[in-house]
């Protein structure tokens, strides 16, 4: 944290971080000079990395041509050939591309065209969008109420109809004699109990991220779940809707999560990796078979003035070739597992790392005062602030929150780009260790050796 003037801008808090200079491949740098290692590539964003010189000169060449031009007035070549390239890297049959400019954009637009098939296709009574308990799905209002994170959606719920939830799956907390198989299936099915109780006519769809993100610290379900909620989705004729905002584009060592479980959802939301901040951009796919009937039924009654622009369609292109090129979703797997292990040693030195969890570079560690009861430390203690804190004063970016949503705790997400080298991983390996020291050494918890 720095003390910098007053400004005019302002975010969430009266938080201040440095002033951004300048930043390449894995690094940033300040004003003055300090460099950090981007540990999180921001918000799980800059999955290729900072500066890439090919999509750099892709944008510019886009720029002296045109960097806007409406869609209901101009179609352009970049738009149509990101939707394309995007299609072919959807499983079968999830091949209509809809431009957005941000995650919670995508949510929306999901949601949207799942409403909208349901109305012209004569399901009228289908509106609710089960989701999940904790959850992230965007900012915005509709997104917000499939959100499950109460202290972002409390002061709205007057403003809207807050969705039904169910619990995610937290297996690591569960102390029963289930195998992962069963324990998988028992979290499935609290969908089919959820949908039950709310009358199966009235839902629409369900929304999951197949990797949880900063809800829930990397929650993978057990490999069950996710073949046991499609068929549930199907018994009751609901649609599936994949928020891949952050899993998406290579994060977890595929280019989508889905992938992991051979999982064809119905709607993809597709956001943060996919342009990898390079532009702001982000797309909702969906299976043709619900696009047509709403088009036939006078159109999607739903778009953004900037979505398909054709500056943020040429760099969303350009990242999704240097992902290809560069096999990223193959060295998000290896390089992955290597700091999962590294990461994992850590609980030897440090008792008050409870779990780690994640797959591919979307990697999250939590931290409790008891690993065998997995008992929080107290809220009063902010940990999931002071070790971002330490961790930033020795030049390395990691991303924290404190979970509430059934159980609280303290959890850390370690998501480097996808660039990343053995080099990398000593660097953050090296700063989490000596931050996790220091955090112990001012909260009193306890370090072996
Ligand atoms: N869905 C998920 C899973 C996310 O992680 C996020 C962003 N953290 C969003 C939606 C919203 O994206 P944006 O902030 O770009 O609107």
């Amino acid at each position: 944290m720095t003390a910098r003037e007053p400004s005019h801008l302002f975010y969430q808090s009266r938080l201040r971080r440095p002033l951004v200079d300048r930043a390449e491949g894995v690094y940033i740098w300040d004003v003055d000079g300090k460099r950090y290692l981007d540990g999180s590539s921001g918000a799980m964003v800059a999955n290729i990395g900072h500066s890439n010189a090919r999509v750099l000169e892709t944008m510019r060449r886009q720029m002296e041509k045109a960097t806007f031009a409406y869609r209901l007035h101009f179609e352009n070549e970049p738009a149509e050939r990101l939707a394309a390239k995007t299609a072919s890297l959807m499983p079968e049959g999830i091949d209509r591309v809809f431009f957005v400019s941000g995650g919670s954009e995508a949510v929306e637009s999901a949601i949207k065209l799942a409403r909208q098939y349901a109305v012209a296709t004569g399901q009228d009574s289908r509106w609710k969008v089960i989701s999940r308990m904790p959850s992230y799905h965007g900012s915005t209002l509709g997104a917000l109420a499939v959100t499950g994170y109460d202290p972002l959606t409390a002061p709205f719920l007057p403003m809207m109809r807050e969705m039904p939830k169910i619990a995610a799956p937290r297996a690591y907390l569960d102390r029963d004699n289930l195998s992962p198989h069963e324990r998988g299936l028992k979290y499935a099915d609290l969908l089919r109990d959820k949908i039950l109780e709310e009358g199966a006519e009235t839902v629409l769809a369900f929304i999951m991220e197949p990797v949880g993100g900063a809800s829930t610290g990397a929650l993978v379900a057990p490999d069950s779940y996710y073949g046991r909620i499609r068929e549930i989705c199907d018994e009751f004729g609901i649609l599936l809707i994949y928020d891949e905002v952050m899993t998406g584009a290579g994060r977890t060592g595929r280019f989508l999560a889905a992938e992991h479980w051979g999982i064809t959802p119905d709607l993809i939301a597709l956001s943060k990796g996919f342009a990898a901040g390079y532009a702001p951009l982000g797309a909702m796919v969906a299976h043709n078979r619900l696009v047509e009937p709403v088009l036939d039924a006078g159109g999607f009654q739903h778009g953004y003035t900037y979505a398909g622009n054709p500056l943020a369609c040429a760099a969303g292109l350009a990242v999704l070739e240097e992902i290809e090129r560069e096999d990223l979703c193959g060295n998000a797997e290896r390089m992955g597992s290597a700091l999962k292990e590294r990461l994992e040693l850590l609980m030897k030195r440090f008792p008050f790392i409870g779990d780690v969890r994640g797959k591919g570079l979307l990697l999250a560690f939590e931290l409790v005062s008891d690993r065998e009861t997995m008992t929080p430390l107290p809220a009063a203690q902010n940990a999931y602030l002071k070790l971002v804190d330490e961790a930033y004063s020795r030049g390395l970016i990691i991303y924290s929150r404190r979970t509430r949503g059934g159980r609280e705790g303290d959890h850390f997400m370690v998501c480097p780009p996808l660039i990343v080298t053995r080099e990398h991983l000593d660097e953050i390996v090296d700063k989490l260790t000596d931050s996790l020291a220091a955090l112990a050494a001012s909260l009193g918890l306890p370090q072996e050796g």
